[in-house]
């Protein structure tokens, strides 16, 4: 069943209409009179709707029933990925969007090879804000998860530090894992996790995070990719708080 998203419609209506982009989309998947579709409206509500009507650029729906958006997780977190080189960041935008995370934010730490200025970090989040959009449609998500870019490093820290729940993957780090971690903790709505680049963080940086109360946890004794470490993350994360079942 298609799922579209229409942040402009009032589900509460009892019919609505999507044209434009919606609309298109409607055509190119051969939507036809009485075919049933999901209609989300970005905000955490989903509608189960009958097409009514067809025009060339606009579609007039039947809302038959409202229900809480499925696909969202239980616990809002955000992504903090340190900004990697290539096409990386659309993969980590991707994958954690299918995850179920609310947000993914790339900031620039020491060992970063790509080092954007604000203007071309502006065109890359507007690129990666599509892809995440994408996938969100793809998988069925209630909303759509948001990009976000930090210059600073110090900013990233204040901003993951309010997480109820923040944790810095560190390579350098032995003692603590994510496991031990997630399992510490009774119960948690929001989380932050912070990887590194492609060059990994200095100990510095695991030291800033320390100061700004986010612990150092180890995903293994293996060293991963810096596309593999949040996507592995987040998925210990959701599967931990019983968001993969
Ligand atoms: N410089 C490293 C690679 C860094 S991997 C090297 O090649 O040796 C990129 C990021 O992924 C790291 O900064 C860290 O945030 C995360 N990461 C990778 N493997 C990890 C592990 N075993 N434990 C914790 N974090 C890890």
């Amino acid at each position: 069943m298609p799922k579209l998203f229409a942040p402009d419609c009032d589900l509460r209506e009892e019919i609505i209409t999507l044209n434009g982009a919606n609309a298109e989309h409607l055509h190119v998947l051969r939507v036809r009179l009485g075919e049933v579709i999901m209609v989300a409206d970005g905000s955490g509500t989903d509608a189960r709707c009958i097409v009514e009507s067809a025009q060339k650029d606009s579609f007039c729906l039947r809302v038959m029933e409202r229900m809480p958006s499925a696909g969202e997780a239980s616990v809002s977190t955000t992504i903090y990925a340190a900004i990697p080189k290539g096409d990386k960041a659309e993969m980590i935008v991707q994958k954690s969007v299918e995850l179920g995370a609310d947000r993914i934010a790339f900031f620039l730490s020491s060992r970063c090879i790509s080092r954007p200025d604000d203007r071309a970090a502006a065109n890359k989040t507007e690129r990666l804000q599509k892809v995440a959009e994408a996938a969100a449609v793809q998988c069925g998500r209630g909303r759509i998860p948001q990009v976000l870019w930090f210059p600073k490093y110090q900013a990233m820290l204040a901003d993951a530090s309010g997480a109820e729940l923040a944790a810095f993957l560190w390579e350098g780090e032995n003692r603590l894992s994510l496991k031990a971690l997630l399992r510490s903790r009774e119960s948690f709505h929001t989380a932050a996790l912070i990887t590194g680049p492609e060059g990994g963080f200095s100990a510095e940086e695991a030291e800033q995070a320390k100061n700004a109360g986010i612990p150092s946890v180890s995903l293994g004794t293996r060293i991963l990719r810096c596309e593999t470490a949040p996507v592995c993350a987040l998925t210990a994360l959701m599967y931990e708080t019983g968001n993969l079942e």
